[in-house]
């Protein structure tokens, strides 16, 4: 029996801030569902989606049996497009025991995708480092100084977690996110981290400028 049929999987449930269908996340992903989850260990200065722990916001709470039969409906565009599940958040590593158990219930033609910032002890990311097919990991900055200014945290878990990540063979189903975060870095403290990445074994690379009067705009 898999370590997911051990689980009382009746028991686990996904705390969701929202359920986004029919979405393309990059080329070749196919179409995709995005399971956003609440909680969050960050505090991005910009983030876009702080609703992922604010305690007003409303939560869905799903079982196995209830996500799969919500996101089922897009079968068959995931089976001819070769897309699946994004789970994504807010840190979806926070429910990394129902992501596993879920990859168990689910078709095993369904791609599993993960947005995550990577910042959670490493035990929840080996929990599922063989159940993703596709993982989009968000740096923001590897300057610890800078980091810590604009998410309130140390890039410790961050880095170990990405070390263990290009140790697993991972580093080619990964894309790292890169933003320009206005007041905080630049082009050429980007650089930086990008090389520092490249050292690691990591060669793709999402780079963007992050919307601030979008993610200021979200707290008026
Ligand atoms: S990691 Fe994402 S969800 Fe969490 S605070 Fe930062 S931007 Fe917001």
């Amino acid at each position: 029996m898999s370590e997911a049929g051990n689980t009382n999987n009746q028991e686990l449930r996904f705390h969701a801030i929202g359920v986004d269908r029919l979405r393309v996340i990059n080329d070749g992903a196919g179409i995709t569902t995005l399971v956003a989850g609440y909680g969050c260990p960050l505090r991005c200065k910009y983030c876009l989606n702080p609703q992922c722990f604010e305690q007003k916001h409303p939560v869905k709470s799903y079982t196995i049996s209830e996500l799969l039969e919500e996101v089922a409906v897009d079968d068959l565009y995931f089976q001819a497009t070769g897309g699946g599940i994004v789970f994504g958040g807010g840190e979806p590593l926070l429910q990394a025991d129902f992501i596993h158990a879920f990859r168990a219930a689910c078709p095993k033609e369904w791609k599993l995708y993960l947005e995550s910032s990577l910042a959670v002890p490493e035990k929840e990311l080996l929990k599922i480092i063989d159940d993703i097919d596709f993982f989009l990991i968000d740096i923001k900055d590897m300057d610890p100084e800078i980091y810590h200014a604009y998410t309130g945290q140390q890039p410790d878990r961050m880095l170990h977690n990405l070390k263990l990540l290009a140790d697993h063979e991972k580093a080619d189903k990964t894309t790292l996110r890169i933003p320009l975060i206005p007041d905080f870095n630049d082009e050429n403290k980007r650089k930086q981290s990008v090389e520092q990445l490249q050292q690691i074994g990591f060669s793709d690379f999402d780079l963007f400028e992050y919307n601030v009067s979008l993610a200021l705009g979200k707290r008026i």
